[in-house]
């Protein structure tokens, strides 16, 4: 393993170099490329998912389940991959719940989550018998309905909205108003609703929140997702089977970030689950990841195309960018723009740097990767890299945008 130095962002150590090359799965970059067929793409390397599912299986207690959820990436590939490697997948459409239902996956350990799921995905999951995670009352009738209609009784998780927040969480999913779940105090009057229905309570699911790399925050929302489950579990129509106590394990992106420090989430978690035992002895406890498993495996790669000068700023033009790798451009949500660890991986032990921006080949300002780098000199046909590319890149792009080719996808 090599090591790729960024001055500002954290260094990137599980990639190797081979001459002037980025290396990824064991192969170059330009071996990559014309796997490709000369179209950008995103690769994944396999060993580096199933290191990050090791390195939290060493630290947490074995009767946690780990869930990952699909939508990082659901690369079908990526997808069965990773189903070897946890206990189960959480998906959010019905085309998710096709991929996931392609795997050896235990039906009782998908789960379906996500506001305003269609009537054809309700009856897609109670016919697959998933585990469904209710987000309001209007979808548990339909659920009922369509339960009783086919004569099965699925099961149904409460996902609830917390009265508390995750503290520096990149994208806040929960608290205050939110179109996910069912507020934490209307819940008992829901609960109490599903005594009549023809489904079976399986528990709650409480997600508060995610990309956070602080290990305190984590473990405050991980305590206050099972005092809250507890305060509810007294409503409940049965008791509760699965709690689902969110992930929100981030990683770094960004400079000045640092990796999350796992070691002391597994402590805490080891104490949680002894805890748990006593208090609610029925509750199976989970964690649901996306980012955390995948993001460091994947990285982008496109082409440079044209290098220009413009009133001494150099612009490196590639023939992908914003419609294939979104949040890199920075248009994911994010309030300020900051660059994600860019290289070109065709000049890796090249010294001599210049400062210049990557640009795609829209016709809008906001496609950039990256912004006044200092980047390795290169040229035209040189290779551009965006590492932690591997959650939310293919998968959360707008690959249609200005009709571009898409992007591939290689799973090594
Ligand atoms: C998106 C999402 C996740 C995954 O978030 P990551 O930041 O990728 O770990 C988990 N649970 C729910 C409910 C989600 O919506």
């Amino acid at each position: 393993m090599h090591t790729i130095s960024f001055t500002k962002h954290a260094d990137i150590t599980h990639f190797e170099i081979d001459g002037n090359e980025l290396v990824v799965g064991g192969k170059r970059v330009s071996a990559l490329a014309e796997l490709a067929e000369g179209r950008p793409f995103y690769v994944y390397d396999h060993k580096i998912m199933q290191s990050k599912v090791e390195l939290l299986r060493k630290h947490l207690p074995a009767s946690v389940k780990l869930h990952y959820a699909i939508k990082a990436n659901s690369m079908p590939e990526v997808v069965e991959f990773m189903s070897g490697l946890v206990d189960g997948l959480d998906v959010a459409s019905a085309r998710e719940l096709n991929v996931a239902a392609k795997t050896n996956t235990p039906r009782d350990e998908i789960s379906f989550a996500g506001p305003g799921k269609q009537p054809e995905e309700l009856r897609a999951a109670i016919e697959h018998g998933i585990v469904i995670n209710c987000e309001s009352p209007t979808e548990l009738k339909r659920i009922d309905e369509i339960a009783r209609e086919l004569s099965k009784k699925p099961l149904v998780a409460i996902r609830v909205n917390p009265d508390f927040q995750l503290q520096n969480s990149g994208m806040k999913m929960a608290g205050g108003p939110q179109q996910f779940g069912i507020d934490a105090e209307t819940v008992p009057d829901v609960l109490e609703s599903m005594k009549d229905m023809h489904l079976t309570f399986h528990g709650f699911h409480i997600f508060s929140g995610s990309q956070n790399l602080s290990h305190e925050a984590i473990i405050e929302s991980q305590n206050k997702a099972c005092e809250l489950a507890e305060r509810l579990a007294e409503f409940a129509p049965a008791p509760v089977r699965m709690l689902n106590i969110g992930g929100g394990l981030g990683v770094p992106y960004f400079p000045g970030e640092k990796p999350i420090d796992v070691a002391p989430i597994g402590k805490h978690m080891h104490a949680l689950a002894t805890s748990m035992k006593k208090r609610m002895p029925t509750a199976q406890l989970m964690i649901e990841l996306g980012r955390f498993f995948v993001a460091e495996s994947g990285v982008y790669i496109c082409r440079i195309t044209d290098k220009k000068v413009s009133r001494e700023h150099t612009f490196l033009v590639c023939n992908g960018g914003l419609h294939h790798h979104l949040a890199a451009s920075g248009n994911f949500g994010q309030i300020l723009r900051k660059n994600y660890p860019v290289c070109i991986a065709t000049q890796m032990t090249t010294s001599e740097t210049t400062k210049a921006s990557v640009v795609g080949p829209l016709c809008t300002p906001l496609d950039l990767l990256a912004s006044k780098m200092d980047l390795a000199n290169c040229d035209i046909d040189d290779l551009v890299a965006v590492f932690q590319s591997g959650a939310y890149g293919y998968s959360a792009s707008p690959h249609y945008f200005l009709s571009h080719p898409s992007p591939r996808e290689i799973f090594l």
